[in-house]
């Protein structure tokens, strides 16, 4: 439930009204804006009855938000969130962000290798899988522990904090040591366990879209978390399942306008596992700038056709490179 109050109210009536809500066992969330002051009402199992609350002095109206999502929403949180990592600024009004890396982390010689160069190249964060989700058992898993720890490494010599992906709850303490964000996958978007768990830390949060998840219930995702007090969650569409064969997955830009109207929370967009061919994530990358993306998420490896996963997505550093010379022009002509 949505309270909206009159322009007029007094500082007395609202909180007359804040009391209201909390004597009803419910938590009243202020939001003040620039024409009038809402209170958003949370902690509600199913519709509330509004009669205590309609009618007091101040109130212009009450809505009832039948949304499954509310602290995400543009309803109680007008402004665009911004998410800091390090000294890097994600969300509405900031430069669109570059997070590049491998598929997975596979070697020493092969993250900082990559680190450096796409460094170098003008990326703001470093992307590397340390724990897998394959969709058989007989593929790469990922180098785990070991893999943390070369992210470390990377980030050490490279100065890029890092973006990995967590998979359980029970890893969370361990991948939170080493990750400036941690990445939540498609696989795992409605692993409702693990996104509460992640609630309870600070640190952001990288939500990507299940493949067959509609927005709403992408939306309700990042609730899971915001609900349990982490309100860092950066929403990431990567592609989603249709009958097109011909690309991996069927890239879906149209959430890049759309978020932005139903919620506050950053969006960038994976071009890699969207489209799973390497020629077509330069274009895509730039598309999905141009909608309005808050940033990209690239994979890049130094020797793709050797890749233990996701090469032949995956750019090259020279590839990389070029992609980052035309995004350098297209980001400033966006007025950036
Ligand atoms: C990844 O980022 O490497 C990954 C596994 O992504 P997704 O969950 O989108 O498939
Ligand atoms: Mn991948």
């Amino acid at each position: 439930m949505l309270i909206v109050m009159h322009h007029k109210a007094s500082r007395k009536q609202i909180d007359a009204i804040i009391a209201a809500v909390r004597n009803m066992g419910l938590k009243a969330k202020p939001i003040p804006g620039s024409q009038r002051t809402a209170i958003g009402v949370l902690g509600n199992k199913g519709y509330i009855d509004d009669l205590n609350i309609r009618d007091l002095p101040g109130v212009k109206e009450v809505i009832h938000v039948t949304k499954p999502y509310k602290m995400v929403s543009r309803d109680f949180h007008p402004k665009g969130t911004v998410i800091k990592v390090a000294h890097v600024e994600i969300g509405a009004g900031k430069r669109p962000i570059v997070i590049a890396g491998p598929c997975a982390v596979e070697s020493e010689h092969q993250i900082v290798k990559t680190a450096l160069a796409v460094k170098r190249m003008g990326a703001d964060l470093l992307r590397g899988g340390a724990f897998k989700p394959r969709t058989g058992p007989h593929t790469f898993q990922g180098l785990e522990r070991e893999g943390l720890r070369l992210l470390s490494l990377a980030k050490k010599k490279s100065g890029l904090p890092i973006v990995t992906e967590v998979m359980t709850p029970e890893n969370i303490a361990l991948v939170e040591e080493h990750a400036d964000v941690l990445q939540v996958g498609t696989r795992n978007m409605q692993n409702f366990d693990l996104l509460k768990e992640l609630g309870r830390i600070r640190k952001p949060v990288l939500l990507k879209r299940g493949m067959s998840a509609t927005i709403e219930e992408f939306l309700a995702a990042a609730e899971y978390i915001c609900a349990e007090g982490n309100p860092n969650v950066i929403l990431c569409e990567r592609g989603i399942r249709t009958f097109e064969t011909a690309t991996r997955n069927s890239l879906d830009l149209s959430v890049i306008p759309l978020i932005n109207e139903l919620s506050h929370l950053p969006v960038i967009i994976d071009p890699s596992h969207a489209t799973g061919k390497r020629s077509l994530v330069p274009p895509m990358s730039k598309a999905a700038l141009v909608a309005g993306a808050n940033g990209i998420m690239v994979e890049v490896h130094p020797e793709p056709d050797k890749a233990l996963s996701d090469g032949p997505q995956s750019l090259t550093i020279e590839g990389f490179g070029k992609m980052m010379s035309e995004i350098k022009s297209l980001i400033s002509f966006l007025g950036f």
